[in-house]
């Protein structure tokens, strides 16, 4: 099975593919996370995209597309793949759809995730993640059970993104509602669209997706 997860900032998207990953035997593709991995690295392609992301504008196009071609080529996609953060624009949705034709894919399911924008602030700004594991967590919503301890393995050594601030989520959450909202159109023409109540608990959330996904 392969499906596109779509919704703004901080509506849940990686918390539950991390989830469903074990599940359905679907592998998480984010190129928020192969982004910031370019910039960490200092690579070519991570000197070009480290300044928008920070400012909380859309990498170009031609970037991300070419970036998630050489993923989706890589053998553990074959068992599925579920891809959160990309398509964010149209464009973007045009150069997927034809590349997975090319590929031989097709896909199952567009799910949108809805969160109301008030809600992605507090969402965003109390993100955190493992830096050894990549456990996602929230200092209200999902704190570990034990403080500064991650639940999965056991280290502490915790991250929190540069551009999880007040003031870049705004701009994320309006290039969001410009320029990727309109993706749903597009995907709603080929018949594709279901819609997940996101403003629910995690697991709440969960139980919506696996009634869509069987
Ligand atoms: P979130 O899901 O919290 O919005 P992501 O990790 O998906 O964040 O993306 C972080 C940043 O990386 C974005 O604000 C943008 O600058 C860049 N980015 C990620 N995916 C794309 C994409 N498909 N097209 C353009 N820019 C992208
Ligand atoms: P996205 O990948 O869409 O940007 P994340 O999955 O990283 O979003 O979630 C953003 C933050 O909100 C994380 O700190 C996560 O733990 C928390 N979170 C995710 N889903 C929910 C939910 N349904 N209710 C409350 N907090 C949530
Ligand atoms: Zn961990």
């Amino acid at each position: 099975m392969n499906i596109i997860f779509l919704g703004p900032p901080g509506a849940g998207k990686g918390t539950q593919a991390k989830i469903l990953e074990d599940t359905y035997g679907m592998v998480q593709l984010s190129t928020g996370d192969m982004l910031r991995a370019e910039v960490a690295a200092g690579s070519d392609l991570g000197r070009k995209a480290k300044a928008v992301m920070e400012a909380g504008g859309l990498v170009s196009d031609d970037l991300v597309i070419g970036i998630i071609s050489g993923r989706i080529d890589q053998d553990d996609c074959k068992t599925g793949f579920m891809l959160d953060g990309f398509p964010r624009t149209v464009p973007q949705a045009e150069a997927l759809d034809r590349m997975l034709a090319q590929k031989g894919y097709a896909l199952d399911h567009v799910v949108e995730l809805q969160v109301d924008d008030e809600a992605l602030v507090r969402r965003i700004t109390g993100r955190f993640t493992c830096g050894d594991c990549g456990e996602g967590y929230h200092d209200e919503f999902k704190k570990p059970a034990k403080e500064g301890v991650c639940d999965k393995c056991g280290g502490s050594n915790f991250k929190r993104r540069a551009d999880d601030n007040e003031e870049t989520v705004r701009s994320r959450l309006a290039a969001y509602h410009a320029q990727t909202a309109p993706i749903v159109g597009h995907y709603g023409r080929q018949g594709l669209v279901r819609t997940v109540d996101g403003n629910v608990a995690i697991d709440r959330v969960t139980g919506q997706m696996t009634e869509i996904l069987g």
